[in-house]
């Protein structure tokens, strides 16, 4: 079923989360096994991340350097496939544009389509670490509007080199990332939100946010999004600490604040377990007052670490 239905059916907040697959070489039983708990919550979807190639430099017996690429977190498409046969649950596969040509991406659609699923995030991704600036593919897509366009256009049976001929059309529900804290590239907020309105234009269904410590943003936010003109499903994305590292890391990797009162709390931690009690409760909090919001779904960024997620869920669902 696609996201937007469930969340039209749905009669109270849903519970979702996202996964990454496990670093190659890793099985996928741990992860599956991981996240079994969950199910408890009902998830109607389950998303799961995708990384495209890193760059890494191999040093030769004569002293060259030779730039290799490598993913180190493939198996998004498999991963799909196995959480829709193993729990029966619609899988969300996130499709970026770095990393694949127009042709490349028509082709991963038609493997998602054929094994079953019906949601995709599109999302832009970005620069490999040795990079400075994202830099689009040789033929491929410059900003998540344009996969969104060329998603909406299989579904209307437009191939590519097949302009003029209907295809065999797919029926893809396209959700796309928002921003409360602006996007680290955006010069605005306003900006952004033109950019986001863009996204919604070419086809998008829903909304899902990338994470916030502080409801205040996500409520300014829908304000915003609804000025726009938007009125689609806006999906809160939140995230319990877990880590002492996670306290810096978090702000610096996803251009966020954490708000005064969380910090306070955190400053006082001395080891991860502490952290981790402090990071649940706020979560707990932010969770419900988010369903008393009315908000579509909770959706949880577990890192593929599924015990936090399961005792903020615990008191929230
Ligand atoms: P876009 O919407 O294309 O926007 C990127 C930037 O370009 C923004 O600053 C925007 O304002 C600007 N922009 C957009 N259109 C234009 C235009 N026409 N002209 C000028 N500027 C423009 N990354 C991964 O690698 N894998 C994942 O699985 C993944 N999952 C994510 C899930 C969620 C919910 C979120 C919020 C993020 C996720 N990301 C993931 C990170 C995401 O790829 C990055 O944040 C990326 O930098 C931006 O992606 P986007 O789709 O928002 O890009």
């Amino acid at each position: 079923m696609k996201v937007t239905e469930y969340i039209q059916a749905a009669k109270k907040t849903l519970f979702s989360f996202e996964i990454l697959p496990p670093l190659k070489g890793q099985s996928l039983s741990n992860l599956l096994e991981g996240i079994a708990p969950l199910m408890e919550f009902k998830p109607p979807f389950i998303d799961v991340t995708y990384h495209r190639e890193e760059y890494v430099y191999r040093k030769h017996a004569n002293g060259l350097l030779e730039k290799v690429s490598t993913r180190k977190r493939p198996g998004t498409v498999g991963i799909c496939a196995a959480i829709m046969n193993r729990f029966h649950v619609d899988a969300v596969p996130h499709l970026l544009c770095g990393g694949f040509s127009r042709e490349e991406t028509e082709n991963a659609l038609i493997d998602l389509y054929f094994i079953g699923v019906e949601n995709v995030l599109a999302l832009r991704g970005d620069a490999p670490k040795s990079e400075a600036n994202f830099l689009p593919n040789k033929d491929g897509h410059r900003y998540a509007s344009e996969l969104v366009g060329q998603i909406i256009g299989m579904n209307h049976g437009r191939y590519l080199n097949d302009e003029t001929e209907v295809g065999f059309r797919t029926d893809f529900c396209v959700g796309v990332a928002g921003y409360p804290e602006k996007h680290f590239e955006a010069p605005s907020l306003n900006f952004d939100l033109k950019k986001l309105k863009a996204k919604v234009d070419a086809g998008a269904s829903y909304i899902v946010t990338q994470m916030f410590f502080d409801n205040k943003k996500y409520f300014d936010f829908v304000d915003k999004v609804r000025e726009m003109g938007i009125n689609l499903p806006i999906i809160p994305g939140l995230k319990p600490i877990t880590t002492l590292s996670q306290i810096v890391n978090l702000p610096k990797t996803f251009y966020l604040d954490l708000p005064d009162d969380l910090l306070s709390g955190l400053e006082k931690c001395k080891s991860n377990a502490d952290v981790k009690e402090v990071g649940i409760e706020w979560a707990i909090q932010q969770s419900k007052e988010l369903v008393a919001y009315g908000v579509p779904s909770l959706h949880y960024y577990t890192m593929s670490r599924a015990d936090a997620t399961y005792r903020v869920a615990r008191e929230v669902f």
